[in-house]
Parts: C-alpha cells; structure tokens; sequence
C-alpha cells in the first residue's frame, strides 16, 4: 500500500537552532531535555539548545543518565522525573539512544504505567518531541520507533505511538565535528542498512523507495569518506535523516533483528552489527530476489553485490567472534522476531544461522 507520512518538520543547516529559537515557545513552557552523559555537551549542542529555550523565557531540566541502548527502567526514571517538573514538552539530544529514551519519557511523563506497560496500548499522547540528533545513522528524529533494552527478554524490543514522531528534527552537521572514528563508521552503517531494508522487504513501496533510494544515492558517494574520517557532514546527516524516512515507512527487517542479539548478547554497537551481518544477508537477496536486489545495487552506484559488500566491511573498525553455540542459539532466537515476516522470502533458521557464521573465529 503506498501511503506517505512523515510529520516531522526537518530543518537542516548549521547554526539552526539559533536561528529558529521562537519554534520551542510553540510547545510550552517547561521542558525536560534528555541526553547521555557527554556528548550533547562535547558537540556544542547542549549549550545552543538552553540559549535558545532562555531566549524564550522557557524553564527547564536536564536528564542526562541515558546510556548506549537505553534500558526501559532508565526511560520510567526519565518519565518520573518530567512529570514531578511538569515537563510540557521533550528535548533528545544525542544519538539513537536519548533520542529513542526521549520518546518512552514523553510516553511515561503523561502515563501512570509500569515500566513494561509501554509495549502495550498507551491510552494518553506522549508528550511533544523535538529531536536534535548528533549521529548520523539511526534517523530517529523521524521515525516513531523507540528501541529499548529488555533484560527479561535478554533482547531489545521496539514500541511506536503515531504520537513519537518528533514535532521538529534540528540537524546541524556542526555537532557530528566531535564523533569518534568508530562511532562514526557504525552509525554510517546503520543508515546504509536502514536504506537497503527499507528496498528489500514486503513493505517497500514506491513512496518508501523515494527516500530509501535517495539515501542509497547520497550514501554511496558519502561512504569512502566516512572510511577517511572526512565526510560532508551535512550530506551524510540528511542521507541519515532520508533512510529514517524510509523505514518509517516500512520498518526493518531481519539484518536488524539479527543485530539486537548481538548488542544484547555481545555488546556490539548497534550500526556495527548491522555492518557485520550486512554482506550475508546481501548474498542470501542476490540468491532468493536478485531483481529486488539490482534497484538497490543501482541507487548505490555499486557494480556487483560483492562491491557493495568490500565497502560496508571497511566500516568495520573491529572484528567480533562467535562461537558455534552462539551461531546456533541467536538463529534459534532471531528466526522468532516479529519482522521476519516481512523478509522478501520464507527465510529460514539454518539461513539466518549462515548469516551468523560469517562471524565464527
Ligand atoms: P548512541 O548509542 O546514541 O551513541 C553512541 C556513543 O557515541 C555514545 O557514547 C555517545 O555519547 C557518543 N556520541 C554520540 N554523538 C556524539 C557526538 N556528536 N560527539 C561525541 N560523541 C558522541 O549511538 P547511535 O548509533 O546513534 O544510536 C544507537 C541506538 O539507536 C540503539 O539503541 C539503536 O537500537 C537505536 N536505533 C533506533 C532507530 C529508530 O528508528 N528509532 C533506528 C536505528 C537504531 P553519550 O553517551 O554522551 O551520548
Ligand atoms: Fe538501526
């Protein structure tokens, strides 16, 4: 089915929030801004974002104790503290992580529900949402997906409300200035895996495939400069911004699936996972759907599947290894995760176990 919706309004550009500082009053006037510990200070962003909410005489407080793939006890301890402020509106600054806690805080600030509630029906709207992402690769400043860490499940587990799209994503390139080699290259890569699932499942559509096929477009001149430590960083944070697009439309499929095991389990960074289990996947598409597979391949500007594949493992600054036993129990787990069903094809267990095997010593 084609349907677009995309309510985010996206502005992009150096210096955007300054510039744009009366949009915050739109949302109220407390607001709680929801962080990890160091970056949304280290890129400048923390800084901009309480000039612009003092310039609007906007009270607020910070929640900064979200750590890599946030657990859903940290989002109900981020849900407690806004609603003893009275928060009117939430602010994520931060990669994927406080951007994903942020929505699961605007959902406990205006709920009285148990941490694991929030995988159920959640009766009352969430609390408004602006985004300012400081990684270019998860695209959750406009999706409505929020990936949490759940121990009981020993796994990561989404929820979405049609309310978690983020009223406003602020992109400005200046504060991905301070990203780390290797948290550049994985989330590189998560936004290079969000563009091509988006191509390669059940819900590809032709609207889907406008942004999937834009990012891949932008992404494959970005690439080799990411693996410099040079890229545009504009380019690559709209390229981002684009493959979120796109699965927000369609979601992800089983590369991601595969990959949650792999953080949980083995504490691999969420893009880098993808990396990892990328060029397996690719080869099992160019068997089972290659005419699926050739638009990707295209969009790209990669001659071969094998190309492409060369180029995604350069984006992997660490090797991780599994042991058979892993190989066996994360194919027995991963074959069971509620996307799988939207793979092209019937996947089977024994093919998501030959997609782990890539990674045996
Ligand atoms: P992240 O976990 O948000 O951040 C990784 C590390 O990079 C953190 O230590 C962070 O520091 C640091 N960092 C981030 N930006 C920085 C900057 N500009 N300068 C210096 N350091 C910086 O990484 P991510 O890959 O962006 O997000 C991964 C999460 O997103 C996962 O939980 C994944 O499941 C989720 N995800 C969500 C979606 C979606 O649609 N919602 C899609 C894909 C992935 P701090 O700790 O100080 O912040
Ligand atoms: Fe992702």
């Amino acid at each position: 089915m084609n349907q677009l919706f995309m309510p985010t309004r996206v502005i992009l550009g150096k210096g955007c929030i300054k510039e744009n500082a009366p949009l915050f009053s739109d949302f109220g006037k407390k607001a709680i801004i929801v962080t990890g510990k160091t970056s949304a200070r280290k890129s400048g962003a923390l800084t901009d974002v309480i000039d612009a909410l003092k310039s609007q005489s906007i009270d607020y407080e910070v929640f900064d104790d979200v750590e890599n793939n946030p657990s859903v006890e940290t989002c109900f301890t981020g849900g407690q503290k806004a609603k003893a402020f009275g928060a009117d509106f939430v602010i994520a600054i931060g990669g994927g992580s406080p951007m994903d806690a942020a929505k699961a805080v605007a959902a406990f600030a205006t709920n009285d529900m148990a941490p694991m509630d929030i995988y159920g029906t959640i009766k009352n709207k969430p609390l408004s949402l602006i985004s300012i992402p400081l990684t270019a690769g998860t695209g959750s400043e406009v999706t409505p997906y929020s990936v949490l860490t759940v121990k009981e499940i020993e796994n990561k587990k989404s929820f979405s409300h049609p309310e978690s799209f983020s009223k406003i994503a602020f992109l400005d390139p200046g504060y991905l200035e301070s990203l780390p080699r290797s948290v550049l290259y994985d989330t590189a890569a998560d936004a290079l895996s969000h563009a091509i699932e988006s191509m390669l499942c059940k819900r590809t559509s032709d609207i889907s495939n406008v942004y999937a096929e834009s990012a891949l477009k932008h992404l494959g001149k970005l690439i080799p400069d990411v693996i410099s430590g040079k890229p545009d960083y504009e380019k690559l944070l709209f390229a981002s911004s684009l493959a979120g697009m796109a699965i927000a439309h369609t979601g992800t499929v089983v590369v991601h699936s595969m990959g949650y095991l792999l953080t949980y389990h083995k504490d691999v960074p969420h893009g880098r996972a993808n990396a990892l289990l990328l060029p397996g996947f690719l080869k099992l598409c160019a068997k089972h759907v290659p005419e699926r597979l050739a638009p990707v391949l295209k969009a790209f500007g990669a001659e071969t599947v094998d190309a492409l594949c060369e180029l995604i493992t350069k984006l992997i600054p660490e090797q991780v290894v599994l042991s058979e036993d892993e190989v066996k129990i994360f194919a027995q787990k991963a074959i069971g995760a509620k996307n799988v069903c939207q793979n092209l094809w019937a996947i089977t267990e024994h093919e998501e176990a030959s997609v782990f095997s890539a990674l045996l010593s």
